[in-house]
């Protein structure tokens, strides 16, 4: 039996181009026959229109969209659920397979529209105030998962924007920037510790062909793995966010463990030897205010005689709550006092404005979700997926 010449190949023998790279796309399209500009001519129609489908491309020949509707396709994470906070925040919830869900959150503020991203199902790096690191580590996203969650945003916003007011109940200022012209990798997961496919997504979000995103504005937040910090630094120009939220070994080790591998001072050298590299202006160090832990002002003496004169940033963020965890938000006048301490003495400090805390949208709040509590058997064994909050 033969199949016709217009039935599409399954979709796993099919290439994603949302996972390539203009080099990669480029000698994906050779393949097919085609000439380089090509690649640039579907780059255009992929990222800077949002097209997914080859039938709308019109500037290429019919022949060449039936030849790459054949072997490739424009495949974002599926939308399992989008909710809108009253601020503006939106949260979409995203099918990595059967059972699990990772989570994108877009932030509208007056000047810019910043989406914040996830790199992994899950994280493994068990930081003890973060909700993601409760459901273990599952999977590492592929490339076109990553850049998939900024095309997907573009095109849902574009399309709420065209299709009148938000639903009920989430009406926004309509002063918000409604498009994204920032990306953080600072929702789910280690970016670093998926460095293989989150380094091709960066090359597409800053490509003039791609996202076409100024390097300032795509923003890698580690917990610190010194190793490949300086690997991406070989790489990539991105600006760097650092989670540092200690500012000695004792309490870093307690808070985020990697830090008992890499501590602090190794950790620093890292990030200045990035700046050097990237000829960047400034890390920024991104520190969770968690009452009575450490939020004192002697601790905020000790952070800015470690920051103090080095191009760094201090983002104080005012602990998110989630279910089961033992930490509290430090009082606003406690972070205004930490904020004041480090700015006496010369360090840079800004307090983070806690966003989409209506629909869990907030930092260190993703914590994806159980799409399906089917229960797997294997031989006798049955491992229930654990039920997150
Ligand atoms: N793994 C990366 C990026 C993900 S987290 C990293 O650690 O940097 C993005 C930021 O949110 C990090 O600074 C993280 O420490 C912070 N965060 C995690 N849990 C939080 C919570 N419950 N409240 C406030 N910020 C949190």
């Amino acid at each position: 039996m033969t199949t016709p010449a217009t039935t599409s190949a399954p979709e796993e023998a099919r290439g994603n181009l949302l996972g390539l790279p203009r080099p990669a796309l480029e000698a994906f399209v050779a393949g097919l026959g085609g000439r380089p500009f090509r690649a640039r001519q579907l780059m255009n129609w992929i990222y800077k229109r949002g097209a997914g489908a080859f039938a709308d491309m019109t500037d290429l020949s019919r022949e060449f969209r039936a030849r790459l509707t054949l072997a490739a396709e424009v495949r974002a994470p599926e939308i399992v659920s989008v909710q809108h906070s009253a601020d503006g925040t939106a949260k979409w919830l995203l099918r990595a397979d059967a059972a699990q869900a990772f989570e994108m959150v877009f932030i509208p503020e007056p000047d810019r529209g910043t989406l914040c991203i996830s790199s992994q199902v899950g994280c493994a790096l068990d930081c003890s105030f973060c909700a993601t690191a409760q459901q273990g580590f599952n999977r590492n996203l592929s490339t076109a998962e990553i850049v998939g969650q900024v095309w997907l945003a573009a095109r849902e916003l574009a399309r709420e924007e065209a299709s009148g007011p938000a639903p009920a109940g989430a009406a926004r200022p309509p002063q918000l920037e409604r498009r994204i012209t920032n990306v953080v990798l600072m929702g789910m997961g280690e970016p670093l510790a998926n460095f293989r496919n989150v380094v091709p997504a960066l090359d597409i979000l800053l490509d003039d062909f791609g996202f076409d995103l100024s390097r300032r504005r795509v923003t890698l937040s580690t917990s610190g793995l010194v190793p490949q910090i300086y690997r991406l630094a070989e790489v990539s120009n991105v600006a760097l966010a650092v989670s540092l939220h200690a500012p000695g070994d004792a309490l870093r080790n307690e808070l985020v463990p990697i830090n008992r591998k890499h501590p602090i001072a190794e950790l620093l050298e890292a990030c200045w030897h990035y700046l050097d590299e990237q000829n960047g202006r400034s890390v920024t160090f991104e520190y969770v205010m968690l009452d009575g832990v450490n939020d004192s002002p002697a601790q905020a003496r000790a952070l800015a005689r470690l920051l103090k004169g080095h191009p760094a940033k201090v983002n104080l963020i005012p602990f998110n709550p989630f279910p089961g965890t033992r930490y509290r938000r430090s009082p606003a006048a406690v972070i205004q006092r930490f904020r004041d301490e480090l700015i006496q003495r010369g360090v840079l400090a800004t307090v983070r404005r806690t966003r989409g805390e209506d629909i869990d949208a907030a930092c260190g709040q993703l914590a994806g979700r159980v799409i399906d509590r089917t229960t797997v058997r294997l031989g006798s064994k049955v491992i229930g997926f654990s039920v997150q909050p």
